[in-house]
């Protein structure tokens, strides 16, 4: 069977075509400025040249036609006809409590993922338009494949806020977390190269890039994770703060007279090694930066790596030990200066890596010294094989 996964954002959409025989992607894309004047689709099959379309894009309905245009064009397209698509998998960022697996789309499931709009305002109403244009384009079965789902298996004890307990039960509002779908992959992964079941393992597994958390897992399990009722608590990350006293909240929009919404923005799009540098969330920038002395970028790249240092050391006490740490997603798997720099903080672990393994890229790797109690992987995360691999699973 051939599976579409689609992830679509607020004004992008992103698509792959897997083929479930081999497990591998025959193609991929991104449509990006949906709505927006710019719009375009950028199209990759192996072994060609991308292909650039330029064009007005209204909205995703335009966007996933787009997208199945390209895959079923005559020279850059990889299948005949739409008809050879058997299901659809959605990424979905928010499910609430009420997905702890990944679910066939009805009409029920629709509506969940409508009520849980309010905890992501900028993604599920997305991803739902995105399951309704297929939905009229495909007409073959659909799955939701939810980000928070994984960490459904957090106990009380982490996943909520030292809140009063009514807000919980009024509002739902404690640590949901997200990234699951590549949390799960690559501790999965991590379990294969390391030989041994994922029930007898403690990962650590950091998710490091525009967006970025951590996940203690714990035999298979996630037990507790720095993302919370939204994206922005953990790390510091791109452009998003994370941690920091929720009474600066309330004091800087005194100070600078900000409304709720304008304080938001500031926390998620002003703020993170960009808002700490003042020269970008790019940490290829940063790292220029710092090798031509750019104070701010070098303290934004020390700010970050002690932030992904002390959760680990706080995930290793909440599992009382940890066998392997896993980075991942852009920064975890190019940035070997950030894995140097959080490891030299875990010595006391017995984390120890190995600069020329380090200084690899691109694949699988262990890159901590033979003698290291405590094994470091990269490992390259593909949230889209899950997705398809659950959505099979379902369908
Ligand atoms: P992602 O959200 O996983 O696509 O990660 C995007 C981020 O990865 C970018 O913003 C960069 O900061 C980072 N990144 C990508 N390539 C490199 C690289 N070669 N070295 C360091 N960081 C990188």
């Amino acid at each position: 069977m051939k599976i579409l996964v689609l992830n679509c954002g607020s004004s992008s959409l992103k698509y792959q075509l897997v083929d479930m025989a081999t497990e591998t992607a025959m193609a991929k894309g991104l449509v990006e400025r949906i709505g927006i004047e710019g719009s375009q689709l950028v199209h990759e099959k192996d072994g060609m040249d991308k292909v650039k379309i330029g064009a007005e894009i209204p909205n995703h309905t335009v966007a996933v036609q787009m997208a199945i245009d390209a895959l079923t064009h005559a020279e850059h397209g990889v299948i005949a006809d739409v008809k050879e698509i058997g299901a659809a998998g959605h990424r979905v960022v928010h499910g609430g409590e009420n997905f702890a697996d990944a679910a066939l789309i009805t009409d029920e499931v629709k509506a969940a993922i409508k009520e849980c709009a309010s905890l992501a305002p900028l993604h599920n109403p997305a991803n739902l338009i995105g399951i309704e244009v297929c939905e009229k384009l495909l007409g073959v079965p659909q799955v939701a494949v939810f980000d928070t789902a994984f960490h459904q298996t957090m106990p009380e004890h982490s996943f909520l806020y030292g809140l009063p307990y009514e807000l919980y039960d009024k509002y739902k509002v404690r640590r949901y977390g997200f990234h699951g779908t590549s949390h799960k992959y690559v501790s999965d992964r991590a379990a294969a190269i390391l030989g041994k079941p994922i029930g007898e393992l403690k990962l650590i597994s950091c998710h490091l890039g525009n967006g970025a958390s951590v996940c203690a897992i714990k035999y298979g399990k996630s037990v507790d994770t720095s993302m919370g009722l939204t994206p922005l608590e953990g790390l510091i990350m791109g452009t998003r703060t994370g941690d920091m006293d929720p009474a600066a909240v309330t004091y800087i929009m005194e100070k600078e007279g900000l409304s709720p919404t304008a304080m938001e923005d500031l926390m998620n799009k002003k703020s993170g090694v960009a808002g700490v540098s003042g020269l970008s969330s790019d940490f290829r920038d940063l790292e220029d930066g710092k090798a031509n002395g750019h104070k701010g970028a070098t303290l934004a790249l020390q700010m970050y790596a002690y932030r992904v240092a002390k959760y680990i050391g706080a995930y290793t006490a909440a599992m009382n030990g940890v066998d392997a740490i896993i980075f991942t997603a852009g920064v975890g798997e190019n940035g070997a200066d950030t894995r140097k720099d959080v490891s030299e903080y875990l010595g006391y672990l017995g984390v120890a890596i190995d600069d020329e393994k380090n200084g690899k890229r691109g694949k699988e790797l262990d890159v901590s010294t033979p003698d290291a109690k405590v094994r470091v992987l990269v490992i390259p995360t593909n949230e889209e094989l899950i997705i398809a691999r659950e959505t099979i699973g379902l369908v």
